[in-house]
């Protein structure tokens, strides 16, 4: 294939330019803002999980303690009619006044049970409003780090972005500038090897750095300026210029 010398270096800024959107895509793949943020995001879910967990434990709590106290109104309501009822004078009967000694000793005992439930719950109850306290403060925290993770992201990806448009504006300008026969080519070999074109600079190919034999220099030295010559090695268009050591 032959293509104008100076066409054939147009190739090395193309391929400086493809160099440049490989390097971009592999930093899309590998951001570590991306990593940051996933493990920021997993922070994130286990803090909501751990407040939703004492939220619920202190929601429990307080059913618990509604619970106690209906129950200790319940025995007190009990308590104050049955001692009404001995007040009252009404009961005559022994058996019948006994036995109401008897239900009021009852729930004196009981009283006594649900008061001291009530107090070990209301204990446990300000024990884990503390600990919900702490928990919202330190998802507070996180929070902030998730955003400020955001906004690292999404910066590295503006960048990101603005490098591959420029760098594809570029490229769309070169290529339509380049014979077509020869874009083809650069294409073709740039898909199997990563690399289309290299400089050939001191006698060494500029992609596989394979250094060329003195036969080798003696054919590209041969060679008409228009001719499109390969790296023997690695198959890139070799691109000459006064640097390549002929
Ligand atoms: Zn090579």
């Amino acid at each position: 294939m032959n293509a104008d010398p100076a066409a054939q270096r147009r190739l090395l800024d193309l391929a400086a330019v493809d160099a440049e959107l490989t390097r971009a895509a592999h930093r899309r793949r590998s951001l570590p803002e991306l990593a940051e943020l996933e493990e920021v995001t997993k922070a994130l879910q286990a803090g909501r999980d751990s407040l939703v967990a004492a939220e619920t434990m202190a929601s429990d709590l307080d059913r618990d303690i509604r619970k106690l106290e209906a129950e200790i109104d319940q025995v007190r309501a009990r308590e104050d009619r049955d001692r009404g009822l001995l007040d009252s004078g009404s009961i005559s009967s022994g058996k019948q006044l006994e036995d109401l000694q008897h239900e009021l000793a009852t729930l004196r005992r009981r009283q006594t049970v649900l008061e001291d439930d009530l107090l070990e719950v209301m204990e446990r109850r300000e024990v884990t409003d503390a600990d919900l306290e702490q928990r919202r403060v330190k998802l507070a925290d996180i929070e902030q780090r998730h955003l400020e993770a955001t906004r690292r992201r999404d910066e590295a990806l503006t960048e990101l972005e603005s490098t591959e448009l420029q760098g594809n504006q570029e490229r769309t300008i070169l290529v339509g500038g380049l014979p077509a026969e020869l874009v083809t080519l650069y294409e073709r070999i740039r898909a199997r090897n990563g690399s289309g074109a290299a400089l050939l600079r001191g006698g060494r190919c500029g992609a596989c750095r394979l250094e060329l034999d003195r036969t080798a220099i003696g054919r590209l030295r041969d060679a008409s300026p228009d001719e499109v010559v390969r790296c023997e090695e690695c198959g890139v268009v070799l691109v000459r210029t006064p640097e390549s050591g002929l």
